[in-house]
């Protein structure tokens, strides 16, 4: 199917326009393009990807700007509403991105419309404050116990970090070891990192967003 400059396949992502004026384009993913007997009036049968406040539990501290969720709910929408193509990146290919463009966007979760669950439901967290990753923000990664760090939890500004050739933290720093005569292990600390800290990403609130059709 060819658009003004710009050919749509199955599979492809793309941006379509929003039923509310002054709203962001919807991000979707064309499963199949179908035209009538003439070739016009072609629909296209999307699989909707939700922004996180059109999820039930909404936007929260850890959502990246650009992250969108994969959701369970199909549509038929009208060819011409589609605005462009657009790139839904893996969490790891968008976090290796040099550049995030306008049409960059990323998906970690998969999104149940209904209940509002997230697959998966739990997702690693990182830092003092336990939080998930939000590749929107900057973290420093200790060089003893790989754990990563706001700059902000660690009483320290983005600008400081991004100076920082290495990065002890708190606890692995030599001074802090010498203060308290460590009596924990560097092993401990190991087990402590790679155990399973997650947060349970589904939340119930109850909270409806209209899409269109
Ligand atoms: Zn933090
Ligand atoms: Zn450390």
């Amino acid at each position: 199917m060819i658009g003004c400059c710009f050919v749509v396949k199955d599979g492809d992502a793309v941006l379509m326009r929003s039923s509310e004026p002054g709203k962001p384009s919807y991000v979707a993913r064309v499963e199949a393009i179908e035209t009538d007997a003439r070739g016009s009036h072609a629909k296209v049968r999307v699989r909707w990807y939700y922004r996180p406040e059109e999820s039930i539990g909404g936007r929260r501290q850890f959502h990246g700007a650009k992250e969108v969720f994969l959701s369970d709910h199909f549509d038929f929408q009208s060819a011409d509403t589609i605005e462009g193509k657009c790139k839904v990146h893996s969490f790891s290919s968008y976090t290796k991105l040099d550049s995030v463009g306008n049409d960059d966007f990323f998906c970690r979760f998969e999104y149940n419309s209904a209940t509002g669950a997230f697959d998966p439901d739990r997702v690693a967290v990182f830092c003092k404050c336990e939080m998930p990753y939000n590749p929107d923000d900057l973290m420093v990664q200790c060089e003893e116990c790989s754990e990563w760090f706001h700059p902000s939890c660690i009483g320290t500004t983005i600008e400081e970090a991004k100076k920082l050739d290495n990065f002890y933290c708190e606890e692995c720093s030599p001074q802090q070891q010498n203060l308290h005569n460590s009596n924990s292990t560097s092993k401990n600390r190991d087990a402590k990192v790679n155990g399973k800290r997650s947060l349970e990403v589904t939340k119930s609130k109850i909270k409806h967003t209209k899409r269109p059709g």
